[in-house]
């Protein structure tokens, strides 16, 4: 059977997969060797992709809710007439902001980009919220408080070229593992790493320094550097003279919050001799990568945070170039695509906000009858609306917010709540969907078509290379067909991902491209068999009318991964003999009035990074220094007295509803664990491997005690994976509080108060 290139569903990384379908419904899963992100390698979970592709628990048909309760299935016509009816009569009796989506980071970015143009344009509400609320928001934010736009500095080639690797609330070793193994390469070359994490993990296991910082005092610990490198002359102060604004300020900021090294040791819980020697390696090295994940972004001050380490490599113009600069590790395939369409309901599209011109331009281009005007609701203040009975119709894609969302007991019940709750779903069985008036199937990997974009704004094809089962369509189908029935046919009267993709891409780049971080209008004339062919390419690609700013750098990809194989458990090399890359890349002639050359992309890309010139997207072109506050630190009360940190295993995913398929990947963890320090398993007396009853004010789950020093006294550690389908009682999303950072809306899910006790 014929090889397809595609790109593996799961983490950030964004690697690329090369499936052989074996004829029966199944294929074999190698890494693409090819594939700028992975060169060939595959983690764990990537590797098992061909155990889950079978139809056991898809769902192939639409189904709906008959008066009695009962779901039924039923036709195409009559899900989506019920649908565009149940939205129709929320809008007209209750106005436009009384319906909502609901999205996923899975979702490509052409079924992102349909679903923000029905709500945003046509629809006219901003509530259109998504799963990549609770995964990297407040990198979002803190990129646009201090770049004017939502920018990854960087690239993967920087951690081949760094010399010091800062990893920051990451567990990249088992959450992002094929970078984790790059990162690795870079040690044996001599690069040192340091990972600052409160709790013991594999990465800081396998880290030079492992700083186990005391919960949510990550900005501290980083004003504390700030303080260092003015205080030690390690700043660049013709760099921060040049390019950069609000220093003065946000040292004087650090400087209240971390006066002087003994005051950052006692905030911070490190031994002064251990912070010592980091601020000093810090400064001394020139080409440092700061990485940081969850554990930054999932805070209740996670913006700060962001900026906190942000301000550091302002400090020293350590950005921009190789081997350096501020990186964000996003967890999701697509939450990056997600951002570049506006599946934020703070964005409008292609990275633009809703300022008044802002809406101008992109109803304009739309066609649009009905812009929103304004930011829509953000995923936790969305389903209290719902709670209140604010929503009144509710679509639901590819996430299952009754296991993800805090207070997930909460969104249940609001859900339940809902005039009509629609569900697009690859499985039949979920949570969410338990309540679902409407259940649509939706296209799932293997079977969709469209694109992703990667941790380092890399744009891949996931291509499809398995027939689409029973009726199951793709999301923008579904909501093209609930669109047109609400009388804007024409507008989305596309005829596949490539003519939506074009339209996505010309919109990036209509009217003051120039001047924006993500322009892709050098893809918007793309044929359909460019777009089939399209290598994994990073933004910007802009058109030779708007050539690259300056700064925008660009070379081919550093051969890393050629014939060294993995050696870590998580991380395997690529199977032999797949299909060669197809490198040409066909493309249209351009639109009318957009300067008649060619499009500059005529070959796979090569690595862009941005803000090398020190030219940044706010009004004076300088990057913003930010003043940070300090943060309340995590409340206990007597009744809770421990702190709940959740995460993530190594070899499963979100909700399981894929990864839960594999029994290879089930070995690994095979049941839900609450890890405890010893002296907390001595004073509320669990012992190891026998159940406990975690709990918090908002629900309860009953996991396996699993004792371990890696635990910080006082603080216990769950994952997020299992509910109810998997495991009985065992959601943590019903006991994470719902408290959200003021200026992302991201919830804090690693500061719960909570208590214990033995079952
Ligand atoms: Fe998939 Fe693993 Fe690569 Fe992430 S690191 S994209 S989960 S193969």
């Amino acid at each position: 059977m014929t090889a397809t290139r595609t790109t593996c569903p799961y983490c950030g990384v964004g690697c690329g997969v090369v499936a052989t379908p074996d004829g029966q419904g199944g294929a074999a899963i190698a890494g693409d060797p090819e594939h700028p992100a992975n060169f060939g390698r595959l983690c764990s979970k990537g590797s098992a992709l061909g155990e889950t592709l079978g139809l056991e628990t898809r769902l192939l048909h639409p189904m709906m809710r008959d008066a009695g309760g009962a779901l039924r299935r039923a036709s195409w016509d009559a899900a989506l007439d019920r649908v565009a009816e149940g939205f129709a009569t929320a809008i007209r009796r209750h106005g436009p902001d009384s319906v909502a989506f609901y999205l996923s980071g899975q979702l490509l970015t052409e079924d992102y980009y349909v679903a923000n143009k029905l709500m945003k344009g046509f629809i006219g509400s901003g509530n259109v919220d998504t799963n990549s609320r609770l995964c990297m928001a407040s990198s979002v934010a803190g990129h646009k408080r201090a770049f004017g736009s939502d920018t990854v500095p960087g690239c993967y080639d920087d951690l081949d070229e760094a010399d010091l690797l800062v990893l920051v609330g990451s567990n990249a070793a088992w959450c992002h593992p094929v970078l984790w193994q790059r990162m690795q390469k870079s040690r044996e070359r001599g690069a040192r790493m340091v990972v600052i994490d409160p709790r013991g993990t594999a990465t800081g296991e396998g880290a030079d320094t492992h700083l186990a910082i005391r919960h949510g005092t990550d900005a501290v610990l980083f004003a504390g550097l700030l303080v260092h490198l003015a205080d030690a002359r390690a700043a660049a102060l013709p760099f921060i003279a040049d390019h950069t604004s609000g220093f003065a300020l946000a040292l004087a900021a650090a400087r209240a919050l971390a006066p002087n090294l003994a005051e950052v040791a006692a905030k911070t819980g490190l031994a002064a001799a251990d912070l010592r020697a980091f601020f000093s390696e810090w400064a001394s090295t020139e080409r440092v990568v700061t990485l940081y994940s969850q554990g930054v972004n999932q805070a209740v001050a996670g913006t700060d945070k962001v900026n906190a380490i942000i301000n550091c490599h302002l400090a020293t113009g350590r950005i921009g170039r190789p081997g350096m600069g501020p990186f964000s590790l996003t967890g999701q395939p697509n939450a990056m695509g997600g951002r570049e369409v506006g599946g934020l309901a703070n964005q409008l599209a292609a990275h633009m906000g809703f300022s008044p011109s802002e809406v101008d331009r992109v109803g304009r281009f739309w066609g649009a009858p009905m812009m929103a005007t304004r930011e829509g609701r953000k995923a936790v203040d969305l389903f209290d609306a719902i709670e209140r009975g604010a929503i009144k119709a509710l679509w639901v894609m590819g996430t299952n917010p009754t296991v993800s969302l805090p207070r997930a007991d909460a969104a249940r019940a609001a859900m339940a709540k809902l005039d009509l709750l629609v569900v697009s779903e690859n499985v039949l069985s979920t949570d969410s969907s338990a309540a679902a008036h409407v259940l649509l199937p939706a296209a799932a990997w293997g079977e969709k078509d469209g694109t992703v974009t990667n941790s380092e704004r890399r744009i891949s094809r996931q291509r499809p290379f398995l027939p689409m089962p029973g009726e199951v369509r793709p999301d923008w189908q579904a909501l093209a067909g609930v669109a047109a029935r609400l009388g804007w046919g024409e507008a989305f009267a596309f005829d596949g991902p490539a003519a939506i993709f074009r339209e996505h891409a010309a919109l990036s780049a209509f009217e003051n491209a120039g001047a924006r971080d993500f322009d892709i209008g050098g893809l918007a004339t793309l044929s359909d068999a460019a777009y089939e062919a399209f290598e994994p390419t990073q933004w910007p690609v802009r058109r030779p009318a708007h050539p690259p700013l300056e700064g925008e750098g660009r070379r081919e990809a550093a051969g890393w991964g050629e014939g060294r194989a993995g050696r870590d458990p998580a991380v395997s090399s690529s199977m032999p003999g797949v299909t060669p890359p197809r490198r040409s890349l066909a493309v249209d002639p351009p639109p009318q009035g957009e300067g008649g050359a060619a499009p500059s992309v005529a070959e796979p890309r090569g690595t862009a990074r941005l803000f090398a010139d020190g030219r940044f997207f706010t009004p004076d072109r300088r990057a913003r220094f930010v003043a940070i506050a300090a943060a309340q630190p995590p409340r206990v009360t007597p009744e809770h007295p421990l702190v709940l940190n959740t995460g993530r295993v190594r070899d499963q995913w979100h909700t399981m509803m894929r990864t839960g398929l594999s029994p290879r990947l089930g070995g690994h963890r095979p049941e839900p664990t609450l890890e405890v320090h010893p002296d907390d398993a001595d004073r509320f007396g669990l012992s190891d491997g026998g159940l406990c009853r975690v709990s918090s004010v908002h629900g309860a789950a009953t996991l396996r005690v699993a004792v371990s020093m890696a635990q910080t006294p006082g603080t216990v550690f769950a994952p997020i994976h299992w509910n109810d389908e998997t495991a009985a009682d065992a959601r943590v999303g019903a006991l994470v509080h719902a408290v959200v950072d003021p200026f992302s809306g991201q919830p804090d899910a690693k500061a719960t108060a909570c208590a214990v006790a033995p079952v």
